[in-house]
């Protein structure tokens, strides 16, 4: 009955929050900013060292060697790929030799195919290539590639989805979400233990094993030229240390480690999976240190906070970036955020339970929404406060409308109310991949919202 008017308001909300009338928010001019990284070019980094950025979300890279060529990943799909290879071609028409796999992330892999064409190059890759999506596919664990789409943002329009931090907004032209791990895109190489070496075509590029973003990753290190191609160990953000999607413990100290290798090698150029190039001894060791200073900062602060017997929660409140670093733009959370990784870093070393008995065995959600009601007046009383909320205090409007829905499931006003809550965090927030978490979810619970109110309430409301 009454149910057909909050949908209608959802909707209009939603139009005025995408629409071209309200102006930016901070964060949002912030990310429309960074499309500069995103430029479609192909940089000349080294004498006959040519790097991709721009095509598909990913870098790749090719070195020109005496009578073919070494290619660094491969891109999302095979239309990134195509664009890559068509605008490589005009600079060599030399054979491919050989293909790098700096690590098993669908993002770098997609397009390999194209780059392999009618030959038979090599295809390298570091022992063990391809574990994290092994480790969730063995559990048959597949929510990620759900929660992968909210992240990456892949059913918003283009207005709310600006860009994705470190990469331009991109529908790749094949099937699945962002991240999949094919299996056909594997190497036909693989280096053990620390460091490889690749001789093909009169180039010779060491292959470093560098834990970080994933167990699998590695670093391409060309001496003779001083490129270090840093896979996704590098790009210009504060890195994902934990992706919202749903990953594993990416080990951190580790993460530190790999840069600590990166910056020993004294490159002239550092190539990252992300973002252009940075170019120049002096500033290459500069960003790197600081980059590398960063994390082990974060780290540092929250293993002293944990060891003081704070909680997740807690320590978010006070583990922050030094002043210095946080106003680097290559630190700033475009892609990752730091208040994840704290609670990854805990999580990775001390599991789920905070250390408060009060949360052993917490109330249900559904329990803790009627006690909540009951002290508040009622859930109407409820409803007013999430709605009143909204223009000043979203986050609020947001957990009280959680506990509205724990009362309620098919409460399609909740559903609406906290979806606009939902539009105006993400207007809010810089990190593209939150941005695009909260948008999706909005879209999700108006859609809900909906169905909800045409079954008459009696509906599933799920997401
Ligand atoms: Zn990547």
């Amino acid at each position: 009955m009454l149910q057909g008017i909050p949908v209608r308001l959802g909707f209009a909300m939603a139009a005025l929050w995408v629409g071209a009338a309200v102006a930016d928010t901070e964060a949002e001019r912030l990310l429309k900013a960074r499309q500069a990284e995103f430029t479609q070019e192909v940089i000349e980094v080294a004498d006959g060292v040519y790097t991709a950025v721009g095509f598909g979300v990913s870098t790749s890279s090719m070195i020109v060697g005496d009578d073919g060529l070494i290619i660094i990943d491969t891109q999302i799909d095979e239309a990134a790929a195509q664009g890559v290879l068509a605008a490589f071609r005009e600079r060599s028409d030399r054979p491919v030799r050989a293909i790098v796999l700096t690590h098993g992330h669908g993002d770098h892999t997609g397009g390999l195919r194209v780059f392999v064409g009618d030959g038979r190059p090599q295809i390298w890759g570091r022992e063990g290539f391809g574990s994290e999506g092994r480790w969730l596919a063995q559990a048959g664990l597949t929510v990620q590639r759900l929660r992968g789409v909210r992240q990456a943002g892949m059913l918003l329009n283009s207005e709310q989805r600006i860009n994705n931090g470190v990469a331009q907004a991109y529908w790749p032209k094949r099937r699945g979400p962002s991240g999949v791990f094919a299996a056909q895109n594997r190497p036909t190489h693989f280096f053990t233990g620390d460091r490889g070496a690749l001789d093909v075509a009169g180039v010779r590029l060491q292959l470093v094993a560098a834990d970080g973003e994933t167990g699998d990753q590695l670093y391409a290190w060309l001496p003779d030229r001083r490129v270090l191609f840093a896979g996704d160990n590098f790009y210009k953000s504060w890195p994902n240390l934990y992706a919202i999607r749903g990953t594993g413990y990416r080990d951190v100290r580790a993460w530190i480690e790999s840069l600590s290798r990166m910056i020993a090698e004294r490159p002239q150029v550092l190539v990252g999976g992300h973002t252009r190039p940075v170019i120049g001894a002096d500033r290459v060791t500069e960003v790197l240190t600081r980059y590398r200073d960063g994390i082990a900062s974060i780290f540092e602060q929250t293993i002293a906070g944990m060891n003081q017997g704070l909680t997740p929660d807690e320590l978010v409140e006070t583990v922050k970036l030094p002043a210095e670093l946080a106003e680097l733009d290559y630190l700033k959370p475009y892609y990752g955020n730091v208040e994840w990784a704290v609670r990854a870093i805990f999580a990775g070393y001390l599991g789920w339970f905070d250390g408060n008995p009060s949360n052993l065995f917490p109330l249900s959600p559904a329990d803790e929404a009627r006690r909540v009601a009951t002290l508040a007046g009622g859930a109407e009383a409820l409803r007013t406060a999430a709605r009143a909320a909204l223009a000043t205090d979203p986050q609020w409007t947001a957990q009280l409308c959680d506990r509205l829905l724990a009362l309620d499931p098919d409460d399609a006003a909740a559903m609406l109310l906290k979806a606009d809550a939902l539009d105006a965090l993400a207007r809010e927030l810089l990190t593209a991949t939150g941005r695009n978490y909260y948008m999706t979810t909005a879209l999700q619970l108006r859609r809900a919202a909906a169905e909800a109110s045409t079954s008459g309430g009696s509906g599933s409301a799920g997401s």
